[in-house]
């Protein structure tokens, strides 16, 4: 059977790139376009040339593809200018790219209330440029900006408006649900009307996620007959965002629904990567990742309660939709105190830590475990320090670096400046090492203490200079008799791992500074560091 090709289309780096808070640099744009080339996408879709200088320079220089198609994004020319008397149209024309994505109006509301001219030179300026582009030999996209509301509001008018760039040569015709209200059912029935103007292999969606419907909205366009999908990595857009091509790609590829029917460029082995690129984006944003992302997320395959976990460990289709692996992520056991001695002997399994399944470490192990869960730890997300918490109990982390004394401070000073400095005396083969530090917060201080002296550490420096903490949370629980501060520390070094570690005290600095030598021991012992004599 020959199956229908889905064309993908990214543009993370244009649409995506317009959500607040998201500020690529140049050189975030090369390291994701490279990695969506890498991956397979049809199109990569790189900003809007001569709209800022970034894009302007990135268009200038453009990154070379193994196999995705650059692509320009820009708008259909304006009223009262020739096609080739427009600035716009020529920046894009000027662009050593082979494909072009201009962006139209099809909605009349938008002609007249946005563009304030007639429905008559709008179709003019769609039919003038698309004409334009294929006559200088691009590959034409035009997206057909608010097509859903557009044809809730003036059928006959959004129809001539995508038919007139389909007729002048444009490869595709995308319909946006720009505002992204549009549910999957209408996405569905409005496609199946629009597919007897132009055919289905021309046609393409652009979903958004304002009823978090933008990927069910994208699956249901390929269904109704589209063969052409934009969105982003991770979903990224402004607003709600954009369809996430993160579960739409698994989707197409893993789901018989699809994968029976359709294919797509991506390389079966290359879905694996998925993972990696989602947190990649994360990285580049500096966000923490969301765990519960579908597919991609740290949660994504986490079991957690005795009963999941003992059904997980017979067969992972009991609890897991597809396996983890084919998307490069990995199952999780999650040890809670819900959980038996099942969680503990898998989560032990998945760490790499040996043992006897009647070993009484175990058994030791998870009193220990229900013992701190008690008091306000919780070892859900602190994969490290669960890990040194198995590991000290067998025995297996030495001594690194000790700490024998510390004091936080905290003052306000005359102009109303609050400082907290912290002092902590170390201790590395004996030899004490006083560090002072400075900070917005103490725990802040006493953080800033060890790291800003990690030269001072003697043998450990080379281990800790690439340890960064990442994100840091507080919260007070109320645990029986009194209130306890629970501090969770997420870490990363150069390597781009993270680490989650936790610490539990009545007092919040007690609480921090245990989360954060868990932190430096886990840095430690996973880069063999030598005990301390
Ligand atoms: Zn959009």
């Amino acid at each position: 059977m020959i199956k229908d090709k889905i064309y993908l289309f990214d543009t993370t780096l244009r649409d995506g790139a317009q959500t607040q808070g998201v500020d690529f640099s140049l050189d975030d744009k090369f390291k994701l376009a490279k990695a969506l080339d890498d991956l397979g996408l049809d199109y990569i879709e790189g900003g809007w040339p001569e709209a800022n200088p970034l894009d302007t320079k990135f268009f200038n220089n453009p990154p070379k593809f193994k196999q995705s198609k650059f692509t320009a994004f820009g708008m259909t020319k304006k009223t009262g200018r020739s096609v080739d008397n427009d600035p716009g149209i020529s920046a894009l024309l000027n662009t050593k790219v082979s494909s072009i994505c201009l962006v139209g109006k099809t909605w009349d509301f938008h002609v007249d209330v946005a563009l304030g001219i007639k429905n008559s030179d709008n179709l003019e300026n769609i039919k003038e440029s698309t004409k334009y582009f294929v006559k200088n030999k691009k590959e034409l996209m035009f997206d057909a900006e608010h097509f859903f509301d557009g044809y809730k509001n003036n059928k006959e008018y959004a129809l001539s408006c995508i038919k007139s760039a389909y007729d002048e040569g444009a490869r595709w015709v995308v319909l946006c649900d720009t505002n992204g209200g549009t549910l999957p059912n209408e996405i569905g029935d409005i496609i199946q009307d629009v597919i007897k103007y132009i055919p289905g292999k021309n046609l393409g969606i652009h979903a958004h996620n304002d009823t978090e419907n933008a990927v069910a909205n994208s699956l249901t366009a390929i269904l109704a007959g589209v063969r052409h999908l934009q969105g982003t990595i991770n979903g990224l857009g402004e607003r709600c965002g954009n369809a996430n091509l993160m579960s739409i790609i698994p989707t197409l590829a893993l789901k018989n629904k699809f994968n029976k029917n359709f294919e797509i460029s991506i390389k079966e082995e290359k879905i694996k990567q998925v993972t990696n690129l989602s947190r990649l984006l994360d990285e580049l944003l500096n966000r923490k990742p969301n765990r519960h992302l579908p597919y991609v997320g740290g949660s994504a395959f986490s079991h957690k309660g005795g009963l999941h976990v003992s059904a997980v460990q017979k067969d992972p289709k009991t609890y897991e939709h597809v396996e983890p692996n084919l998307v490069g992520n990995q199952r999780n056991i999650v040890v809670s105190d819900q959980s038996g001695k099942s969680n503990i002997v898998s989560r032990l399994k998945s760490i790499g830590i040996d043992f006897k399944q009647d070993d009484p470490k175990i058994k030791k192990l998870l009193e220990e475990v229900k013992d701190r869960e008690f008091i306000g730890y919780s070892y859900d997300g602190a994969d490290a320090s669960f890990e040194l918490l198995a590991r000290r109990l067998m025995g297996e982390i030495p001594r690194y670096i000790s700490i024998t004394e510390y004091d936080v401070s905290v003052k306000k000073d005359s102009s109303g400046k609050i400082i907290s400095s912290a002092k902590a005396q170390l201790e590395v083969d004996g030899e004490k090492i006083l560090c002072e530090g400075e900070g917005n917060g103490p725990v802040n201080a006493l953080d800033n203490a060890i790291r800003e002296n990690v030269d001072k550490l003697a043998k450990y420096s080379k281990y800790l200079k690439d340890l960064k903490l990442v994100d840091y949370k507080v919260r007070i629980l109320n645990t029986g008799t009194e209130a306890v501060t629970r501090v969770s520390i997420e870490s990363t070094d150069s390597k781009g791992k993270n680490w989650f570690t936790i610490g539990v005290s009545t007092n919040i600095i007690d609480a921090s500074f245990k989360a954060l030598v868990d932190s430096l021991d886990y840095k430690l012992f996973k880069d063999n560091a030598p005990a301390s004599l």
